[in-house]
């Protein structure tokens, strides 16, 4: 072998093995094939550097089986890449065929994610219908309690009110009375009860009817119940009759407050079909912790002082106002 054939063979081989790349020099670099040779291993040798690196960028424009096989390995690992942004953004169909061990891993691995994913929604989807039933669920108890709360109100208002003219009936009265009556005593001031009984009352019905006589009950309570003061109140006794109580008022203040009321009364005809129709009423009046009133200051005793005097009221001519005093019940 000739000298120049020997160097250039042994140039090749640092090219081949050299960690730095030989410079091609003097005689050598005339030699054309040596040059190509040279030229090839060179662009081969950096593109297997960058691809070691992890860097995938080089363009390949040397031809050959080496560089062919560099770029059909650069082509796979590429597209690897792409599958692998693929399934990031959620896309688990992708399948790597490259790769051997590393795509039955890789592919195993995407399965898994994929059932994982399925698995987690279907509880997130159970998750949200369990939430929506138990929102549905608190929102009836909240109806049925609130129905209930209503139904409560309804049946304690029933119990204690008359239906007619939806003034407190005989029992419910007689037990705030009994309350008021005590505070009352408790803190020395006057009060007073008041019974009220609708004049003619009989004859209206059998002139007017049941029906009428009805409507003039509620007309009453209505014209009543606008005039109370916020402490007094009013109960439906029994028929037309019906009892007051007055909250912190002396003797006259007492006669005063009934006959405001019984003469709005007899001032405001009731309106039947027939045409407005005049009606009135009567009162006793019965005084606790007055100055004149009786030494004995209990409910029943009171209710039995205002009926004299009701019935002194309705003998002395009715659409009056009468207050107890001793020499009723004298006589
Ligand atoms: P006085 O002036 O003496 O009170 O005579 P009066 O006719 O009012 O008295 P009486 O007790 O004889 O009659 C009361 C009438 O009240 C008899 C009854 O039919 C009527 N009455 C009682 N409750 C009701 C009711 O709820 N509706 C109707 N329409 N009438 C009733
Ligand atoms: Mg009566
Ligand atoms: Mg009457």
């Amino acid at each position: 072998m000739e000298e120049k054939e020997y160097i250039a063979l042994e140039h090749i081989k640092k090219l081949l093995k050299d960690n730095v790349i030989p410079p091609l020099e003097g005689e050598l670099a005339e030699l054309p094939l040596l040059q190509d040779i040279h030229n090839d291993l060179k662009a081969i040798r950096e593109i297997t550097y960058s691809f070691s690196m992890g860097d995938l960028s080089p363009t390949i424009k040397v031809r050959g089986i080496i560089p062919g096989c560099l770029k059909t390995l650069q082509a796979h690992l590429r597209h690897m890449i792409w599958q692998v942004q693929m399934v990031e953004q959620g896309d688990f169909v992708q399948q790597v065929q490259f790769l051997g061990e590393f795509s039955t891993a890789f592919n195993s691995m995407v399965r898994q994610f994929d059932a994982t994913l399925k698995t987690l929604k279907q509880k997130e989807e159970a998750l949200t219908a369990l939430a929506d039933s138990l929102r549905n669920e608190v929102t009836n108890r909240d109806s049925a309690v609130e129905a209930l709360r209503e139904s409560e109100s309804q049946f304690k208002y029933l119990a204690s009110h008359d239906p007619l003219t939806g003034a407190m009936n005989r029992r419910s009265f007689m037990d705030r009375a009994i309350i008021e009556l005590a505070a009352s005593i408790n803190h020395n001031t006057p009060c007073s009860l008041a019974m009220m009984d609708i004049d003619h009352f009989k004859h209206f019905n059998d002139t007017y009817g049941h029906q009428a006589g009805d409507e003039a009950l509620r007309h009453v309570v209505t014209i009543i119940s606008s005039l109370l003061r916020k402490n007094d109140f009013l109960g439906r006794y029994g028929g037309e009759e019906f009892i007051f109580y007055f909250s912190h008022v002396d003797k006259n203040t007492s006669i005063a407050i009934a006959e405001r009321v019984r003469e709005a009364i007899a001032g405001t005809p009731v309106q039947l079909k027939s045409g407005p129709t005049p009606i009135s009423a009567s009162f006793g009046i019965a005084t606790f912790q007055d100055e004149n009133s009786e030494e004995k200051n209990d409910l029943e005793t009171c209710i039995h002082y205002a009926d004299i005097a009701l019935y002194q009221a309705k003998k002395g001519g009715r659409n009056k106002v009468v207050c107890f005093s001793k020499e009723m019940a004298e006589v």
